[in-house]
């Protein structure tokens, strides 16, 4: 039996943390990243959620008569979920939903760069490139979109049109990609990244799972994702992907950790 009394204590103190989130569909951050976002905020961090599509070719559709119908009922659902998680700052952008892998590299990394030289996160979170537990091809480009959006903020000759008195090149301390021990059952083979930190979200997965149902259209979903999140318990795990820090890996418990 673990001791998770005093992870969930940990408060920090000024100047604030900030940490930023980059998904594919509305439901991600529930699913993948709730836990950890609802933790991080009740010890003080400001947290922001970057979803790259509103979710406009979900297979579950609710009352939508259309495309347009969807993406704007997801939307509700997305700031819903986010209300509950207690999301500073979160933001639906209008790619499609089902086509990342079709969109230009450049056009996408520019405005997440953007984003990141805006909100000057200190950690993000994304998919690894396998895609998540469900290997979603959105997953899996959003993560790639965002692991090069990460390296390229804190360069001044990348995107220089941004750079203004206001807005500066960022360069985050820690990018992680969500990572998992077991793919969702009858999917195609999925390699996860290893393993570097395992945050503990304790009475914040029912917080999760409670998000995750803010997404009314995502309804007949519901079952196989609550399994599939109280099957990995009050656990969230991650990847290191890119430190400031040099040398090698250490198995963490917080992802702040020697952030100063
Ligand atoms: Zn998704």
């Amino acid at each position: 039996m673990r001791n998770f009394g005093e992870a969930l204590h940990i408060r920090y103190n000024q100047p604030m943390f900030r940490m930023m989130c980059i998904t594919a569909h509305p439901d991600d951050e529930a699913g993948w990243f709730g836990g950890s976002l609802r933790t991080y905020h009740d010890r003080g961090v400001e947290t922001s959620v970057i979803c790259l599509t509103p979710g406009q070719a979900g297979s579950y559709r609710g009352n939508a008569r259309n495309d347009q119908e969807l993406a704007a009922l997801r939307r509700r659902e997305f700031a819903a979920s986010c209300e509950i998680l207690k999301v500073s700052r979160a933001v639906v952008l209008d790619y499609p939903d089902g086509q990342l892998y079709r969109q230009e590299l450049n056009r996408v990394v520019y405005e997440l760069v953007l984003h990141i030289r805006q909100f000057r996160p200190h950690v993000v979170l994304t998919f690894g490139p396998e895609g998540g537990v469900t290997g979603h091809p959105d997953h899996s480009i959003a993560g790639i979109f965002a692991t090069v959006s990460f390296h390229w903020a804190g360069r001044n000759n990348r995107y220089p049109d941004q750079l203004t008195n206001r807005t500066t090149a960022h360069l985050p301390h820690k990018l992680y990609f969500a990572t998992s021990d077991q793919a969702l059952p009858n999917r195609q083979p999925l390699t996860f990244s290893p393993e570097s930190a395992c945050i503990e979200v304790g009475e914040h997965l029912e917080t999760k799972i409670s998000a995750f149902k803010a997404h009314l259209t995502q309804k007949p979903l519901w079952d196989l994702f609550e399994s599939d999140m109280r099957r990995r318990g009050t656990r969230e795990t991650f990847h290191l992907a890119a430190s400031l820090k040099p040398g090698s890996t250490k198995q963490e418990s917080d992802l702040f950790e020697g952030i100063s």
